[in-house]
């Protein structure tokens, strides 16, 4: 679906934030970018998302440049509006496209259905859990039917209860949409239990250093699989010969 080609990013303060970087992505899988902070993970996903572009090297979309509403991105902060309702929340990237509440109405209800918040479409941010403002942040994401979802560390606030809940729920939304998932996270224990793929980089300037394939298998019992025990291993290993 997607290919990174030599891609280089460096800032105007001097930082080579990435360095020859080559992916491709293929359309329905759900790729973690694991690293340590200030790897340049997040510059990825920008440059992916279009809010950024490489100073070398190309990036190619098989089909073409995705089409507004085809990409949807998920940051570490909710960043709900306060003063409006979870629906109105909701509601923002297709009211910014113009489109009416009559023909949205149906959309909105069920995007806030597909993250477990049919019940809470009137409560403010303020009334909402750490755990339900983000889970309205990937409704609000979901709410454009994306084919792409862009997830930037969005559980890294979470206590560890409600993460790994976040986490369950979205590979169940993952599997039932079939959309593609490129989710950049810190955390080694959340890329094996989340991703198909896990692309590790390393720092300064960031460099892809590993590609593992995952075999772990769906569900919350997967954490006390031994393939995930393993995969937590063999990523150990790999940060460990990096670092
Ligand atoms: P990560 O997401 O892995 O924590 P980032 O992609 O946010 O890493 O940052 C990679 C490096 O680039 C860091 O050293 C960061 O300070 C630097 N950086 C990120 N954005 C900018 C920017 N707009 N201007 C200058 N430096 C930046």
């Amino acid at each position: 679906m997607l290919s990174l080609i030599d891609v280089s990013r460096r800032f105007a303060n001097g930082v080579e934030a990435l360095a020859d970087v080559s992916l491709d992505i293929a359309a329905g899988d759900f790729v973690a970018l694991l690293g340590p902070s200030g790897c340049g993970k997040s510059t990825l996903l920008r440059l992916i998302a279009g809010l950024d572009v490489p100073d070398r090297g190309s990036l190619a979309w098989r089909d073409g440049l995705p089409q507004p509403g085809m990409l949807g991105y998920v940051f570490q902060d909710a960043t709900l509006l306060p003063w409006a309702s979870a629906a109105e929340n909701v509601f923002l990237p297709l009211r910014l496209r113009g489109i009416a509440w009559s023909e949205a109405a149906l959309r909105v209800a069920a995007a806030l259905a597909q993250v477990g918040l049919s019940g809470f479409a009137n409560a403010r941010p303020h009334e909402l859990s750490g755990g339900m403002r983000m889970r309205v942040s990937i409704a609000r994401a979901l709410v454009s039917r994306p084919r792409v979802l862009l997830m930037d560390e969005p559980f890294a606030a979470l206590d560890e209860f409600t993460r790994h809940k976040l986490q369950e729920d979205l590979l169940a939304l993952w599997r039932e949409l079939g959309c593609t998932i490129v989710f950049v996270t810190h955390s080694l224990y959340e890329a094996a239990f989340l991703a198909r793929r896990i692309v590790l980089m390393s720092p300064q300037p960031g460099r892809i250093v590993h590609d593992i394939a995952s075999v772990v298998p769906f569900g919350a019992e997967a954490r006390l699989d031994p393939a995930y025990a393993a995969l937590v291993a063999d990523i150990t290993r790999h940060l460990r010969a990096a670092a």
